[in-house]
């Protein structure tokens, strides 16, 4: 069956697209602050006799840092899958009667941030698709696909009208339309048969009426981990969310493995052969810090980078500070390994990014100072090391400094916990495009320059992946040394809105061929200097 939309009783028209003003307010709209974002939350939750929605609700709510454009859940109570999202934060998408009138023992929950596809109600997830043999699939899906144009290709998205009305044009809808299409198999058979052709990055959750499934790409790039219910099971983007929902851990979702979970129990299939390669840069900035990796909590991990942080860049200073939060473990680590004492020298204002109001002229002049505001009686007159977890473009940091100095720091010194950022992401991070990162080009002296500090000090690749205790050869490092381990394709069927484009080329062949659209191509981006 279709969607219920409409039986959802919401206090907003869900059946319609929220209008683009609505959408809440990150730093991405306000000048100069523009962190990586990584490319959704997944949450998936089996458990008859459980409010599923609620759980849901509470695991995205837990996984709300891994997407904030758009959320959404599906539900099924054995008989219709309801499916109901909206642009917007889980707390913003979802209230108390649309929650309750989502029963059911089954359901998957996504948070939404665009890697492939505008942002868009359309494209909002779970995507869904009537079942070919009656009945409905819905799918959640974190990560990146690089073989989307060919998958386009292979389902003749080139020959489908869109008669103006707005579609889906993202890579999970596409997985989802390929999961749908043989109405011989079954959802499962389906899945065994669609995996494989996959390229890229994915960790899914997926399910019918019946079954919940979970499946994660051959590299295993997104994390995607199994948890137990007293009564079911659970799946989650990071450990933090089964924390939250009062699920044990169990596992990760083993690279290339298929899980379906029904009454019938947990079946595991392995599609493909592993060939791990876990993103570094959960580690760096993207998983939360109670969130484990491979057994070890990823807070560990980041005090850890700081320790040797220090030693590779030590600097005689009066007081360690973070950029907080997400360089609060490593200034914690710097501080520990080298002696200077460690406090607080910024206050976050943490709501800005969570606002509906869209910032005037004049406030978004204000820049970072809408994000932190400096402790003056902590700093005056101090030699201070400021940890922060990356560089991207360099604007942050170079009002940092200025921010700070102006409060009366003696001397700023800052230290990075990665290595300089120098290649875009094609797994599911949106960074900047290859001119827009900072270091690409430029040396460290020329970036410490570049943002006024006093000196500049990144941890080294070798350090930063000792830290983490996996080997190197099974994780991905791409944005930091440029090897990519997935292949990619060539430039032109790269970038984040590569569909749209494929769907102008329908529309209009002769338009489309003098008009890019932002993102389409990625040839600045893969290009050397
Ligand atoms: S390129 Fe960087 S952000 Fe992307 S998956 Fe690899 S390590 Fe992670």
């Amino acid at each position: 069956m279709a969607p219920s939309l409409s039986d959802v009783p919401s206090s907003h028209d869900h059946t319609q697209p929220a209008a683009d003003d609505a959408r809440p307010v990150g730093f991405s709209d306000i000048p100069d602050e523009a962190p990586p974002k990584d490319a959704c939350g997944v949450f998936g939750v089996w458990a008859p006799g459980e409010e599923v929605a609620k759980l849901t609700y509470y695991g995205l709510y837990a996984l709300q840092h891994r997407g904030q454009e758009a959320a959404g859940m599906a539900v099924s109570d054995g008989r219709t899958v309801v499916v109901y999202k909206d642009l917007g934060l889980v707390a913003q998408v979802f209230d108390e009667p649309t929650l309750g009138a989502m029963t059911g023992h089954l359901a998957i929950g996504h948070n939404r941030y665009s890697t492939t596809g505008a942002c868009t109600w359309e494209n909002a997830q779970p995507s869904y698709r009537p079942a070919p043999q009656g009945g409905g699939i819905a799918l959640g899906h974190n990560g990146n696909l690089t073989n989307t144009a060919q998958l386009a290709a292979e389902i003749g998205l080139e020959q489908r009208p869109r008669n103006g009305e707005p579609r889906a044009t993202s890579d999970s809808d596409l997985i989802t339309e390929l999961l749908a299409r043989d109405p011989d198999l079954s959802l499962e058979a389906a899945a065994l048969r669609v995996l494989p052709k996959l390229r890229g990055a994915f960790s899914l959750v997926f399910m019918d009426e019946h079954t919940l499934y979970a499946a994660r790409d051959p590299h295993g790039v997104r994390p995607l981990v199994l948890g137990r219910l007293e009564r079911g099971w659970v799946v989650a983007s990071e450990t933090a969310a089964l924390d939250i929902v009062g699920a044990s851990f169990v596992r990760e979702v083993e690279p290339g493995e298929l899980i379906a979970i029904d009454e019938h129990g947990l079946r595991s299939q392995q599609y493909a052969e592993p060939t791990p390669k876990g993103c570094l840069f959960e580690y760096v900035y993207l998983a939360r810090p109670d969130t484990a990796i491979a057994g070890r909590s990823v807070q560990e991990t980041r005090v850890e980078v700081g320790r040797r942080l220090a030693k590779e860049h030590p600097v005689e200073a009066d007081l360690v500070i973070p950029v907080p939060e997400s360089g609060t473990p490593a200034a914690v680590g710097y501080a520990e390994a080298s002696g200077i004492p460690y406090g607080i020298g910024l206050v976050k204002n943490a709501y800005v990014g969570r606002t509906f109001i869209q910032p005037s002229q004049t406030i978004r002049q204000l820049g970072i100072r809408l994000k932190l505001n400096p402790l003056r009686a902590a700093i005056a007159g101090k030699r201070l090391v400021v940890v922060d977890d990356s560089i991207v473009r360099g604007n942050t940091q170079r009002a940092l400094v200025r921010m700070l100095r102006e409060a009366g720091a003696a001397e700023v010194h800052v230290r990075i916990s990665s290595p300089p950022v120098q290649w875009p992401c094609f797994y599911g991070i949106d960074f900047a495009t290859r001119a827009e990162l900072i270091a690409n080009g430029l040396t460290v002296d020329q970036v410490c320059a570049s943002i006024g500090a006093d000196s500049l000090g990144y941890i080294s690749l070798e350090q930063l992946t000792e830290a983490t205790t996996i080997p190197g050869d099974r994780l991905c490092r791409a944005c930091f040394d440029g090897e990519y381990p997935i292949e990619l394709p060539t430039p032109d069927l790269l970038g984040k809105h590569m569909l749209e484009s494929i769907e102008r080329n329908v529309e209009d062949a002769e338009e489309a061929q003098d008009v890019m659209l932002p993102g389409v191509g990625a040839s600045d981006a893969l290009s050397r200097p």
